[in-house]
């Protein structure tokens, strides 16, 4: 049911047709049915019903922001978000199953099946006189609960693309910030003033930044220009939440494409400056890594493969944790103890920024300390390492360390062949690399006592 390549064409011959006199009012910011392309029926069924219900009740309510954006595009949302001037109360009173949630945002869920609409009030970006938005001295909105009218809710918006409401009931698209003009020229913008918009909520720029790499948009100078001197400020996001934002802006299937932005912007120096700054001092395979990882990533994605965060973050970390596993096996620490504690080290620089639950830190602990045990194959070892529960992603990470250039002595290939090959072939794997670790072997040393 979503967009052919016709429709997309469609809806962009759309745009060229319509007048460029409109936007004098209100009322010419609406487009009636002849005047845009979208229909109903490009609509998800519960996000229709959450409108018509709405409506039955004499609320306002229209579906907005990414799904209207996407649709346009011809792309296939991920969501319906639902716009409205019915209180979350009086919202969460029209639907049984239904439900409030967030404190900075309260919004309501409602559910249909497996399927969550998501409903949001209008709000006003108006700060003064009123309680129900906080902002701290350096302009951070911390509480933005007023709410508004259409006008003012399409105003507090972050980019104009995602400020487009489409009335499902009349067949009407509202647009009061010239986001079908930015769709037609394929542009990035903030709606107000940038600083100021970027000050209130950094997570803004990341969002430039992730919609900029998902869609191939330009980003609009006067957008991208304060990007650089405020990206310091993401460090008032709560870490949690900059956790999800990572997720969205490297787990979506365009990571790289978002990565390239965020390097552009200095924003990566904020994300995991640990990485971004042997990047910077042009350590040998920091940005190889983090792009072949994110590349992979969008691969899997785009094959209905499964990712997790826990490989994600053990790609992007890992320059630091070998850098710092380096000094100090340089220092006389064992390679194992070596590793264990610059994970530790490096994990807990990192979580004050992105809050990283702890079954994926213990993940990525279990992957780094992996890459030691899996070159030791002798004896029984290969086969009961296979059996291990991280194997898999601990043999992914050997072949992604290999794609960016690390020299590890065919171990890839070795693990590759030994998972394809029957018992006997497996044995015999084994038994040369006996032979050869025997040949050049030392005699054996006895342990320090301090080891
Ligand atoms: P997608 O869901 O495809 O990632 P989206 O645009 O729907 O993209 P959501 O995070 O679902 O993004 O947000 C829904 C809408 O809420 C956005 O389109 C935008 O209008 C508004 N919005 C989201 N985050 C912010 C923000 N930080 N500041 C202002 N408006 C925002
Ligand atoms: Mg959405």
């Amino acid at each position: 049911m979503y967009t052919t390549a016709i429709n997309v064409l469609k809806r962009l011959t759309h745009f060229f047709n319509r007048s460029s006199s409109r936007k004098a009012t209100d009322d010419q910011c609406v487009l009636t049915s002849n005047e845009h392309s979208l229909d109903p029926a490009d609509i998800c069924k519960n996000a229709r019903e959450v409108v018509r219900v709405l409506q039955s009740r004499n609320f306002e309510a229209y579906v907005v922001g990414g799904c209207v954006r996407d649709i346009l595009l011809g792309l296939k949302p991920k969501d319906f978000d639902i716009a409205t001037n019915a209180t979350p109360q009086q919202v969460k009173r029209l639907f049984r199953r239904s439900r409030i949630i967030g404190r900075r945002f309260q919004i309501v869920h409602v559910q249909f099946g497996r399927d969550i609409i998501e409903v949001t009030t209008f709000r006003s970006n108006d700060t003064e006189h009123t309680n129900l938005v906080q902002q701290t001295e350096s302009g951070l909105l911390t509480r933005d609960n007023k709410f508004g009218s259409l006008v003012d809710d399409a105003t507090r918006r972050d980019l104009t693309i995602n400020a487009l409401y489409y009335d499902t009931e009349k067949n009407c698209l509202h647009d009061y910030c010239d986001g079908l003009d930015d769709l037609e020229s394929r542009t990035i913008r903030i709606i107000g003033t940038p600083s100021i918009r970027y000050s209130e909520d950094p997570v803004r720029m990341l969002r430039v930044a992730r919609f900029a790499g998902k869609l191939g948009f330009d980003i609009d100078p006067k957008s991208s220009k304060p990007m650089v001197k405020l990206g310091s400020k993401l460090k008032h996001v709560s870490s949690p939440r900059m956790f999800d934002e990572t997720l969205k802006l490297f787990m979506s299937g365009y990571g790289l494409d978002v990565f390239e932005r965020l390097l552009e912007y200095k924003l990566f120096a904020h994300l995991v400056p640990q990485t971004n700054r042997l990047i910077e001092q042009g350590h040998p395979t920091a940005l190889a890594m983090v792009k072949q990882a994110l590349t992979n990533t969008d691969l899997r994605i785009q094959n209905k493969q499964r990712v997790t965060p826990a490989f994600i973050y053990a790609a992007m970390l890992w320059p630091a944790v070998q850098k710092t596993a380096q000094e100090l096996q340089n220092h006389g620490q064992p390679a194992t103890t070596a590793i264990n504690k610059a994970a530790s080290e490096v994990i807990s620089n990192q979580i004050p920024i992105t809050a990283i639950p702890k079954r994926f830190t213990l993940a990525m602990r279990e992957i780094w300390a992996m890459q030691l045990t899996l070159s030791k194959r002798g004896g029984n070892r290969a086969k009961r390492l296979m059996e291990q529960p991280r194997f898999r992603a601990a043999y992914d990470f050997v072949l992604l360390r290999e794609q960016t250039g690390e020299q590890l002595d065919g171990l890839g290939d070795w693990w590759t062949k030994y998972q394809d090959v029957d018992e006997e072939t497996r044995q015999q794997m084994v038994q040369k690399l006996n032979a050869g670790q025997s040949k050049g072997r030392r005699p054996r040393r006895r342990p320090r006592q301090s080891d």
